[in-house]
């Protein structure tokens, strides 16, 4: 069976969206709660190198489904697309969660039933 990988994009860090939570201290729930075979956290998902890390991620077919936490999920849709496409990715395992604006924890009870929902 195809893996499970967690995205966690965050705006370089800096942006204030995100000050509100404790970003290692999402991922270190999300692991410990074991939602994802993997988790990874991102600066800039969005930008070029971006891309590429999301192609070489994916372009060993192992990943089934990709959660990513980030901004707004219909954005997320269109500035992943390219590298969904050019490594043959079906974008309908991508699920997007918008986790701006959450408490460290408000971002991981979202991202529990993003996975609940999505299974
Ligand atoms: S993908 Fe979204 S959260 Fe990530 S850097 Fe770009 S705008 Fe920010």
């Amino acid at each position: 069976m195809g893996k499970k990988g967690f995205i966690l994009c965050v705006c370089q860090g800096t942006c204030p969206s995100f000050s509100k939570m404790d970003i290692f201290g999402v991922l270190s729930d999300v692991r410990r709660e074991k939602l994802f075979d993997y988790v990874v956290l991102h600066p800039q998902l969005c930008v070029g190198d971006g891309e590429e890390f999301m192609k070489v991620l994916l372009s060993g077919d192992e990943t089934e489904k990709l959660y990513i936490a980030a901004c707004d999920p219909q954005m997320q849709c269109k500035m992943y697309r390219d590298a969904f496409e050019a490594v043959g990715f079906d974008k309908t395992h991508h699920f997007a969660l918008d986790i701006r604006n959450k408490t460290t924890e408000e971002a991981v009870a979202a991202i529990k039933q993003l996975v609940e929902l999505n299974p």
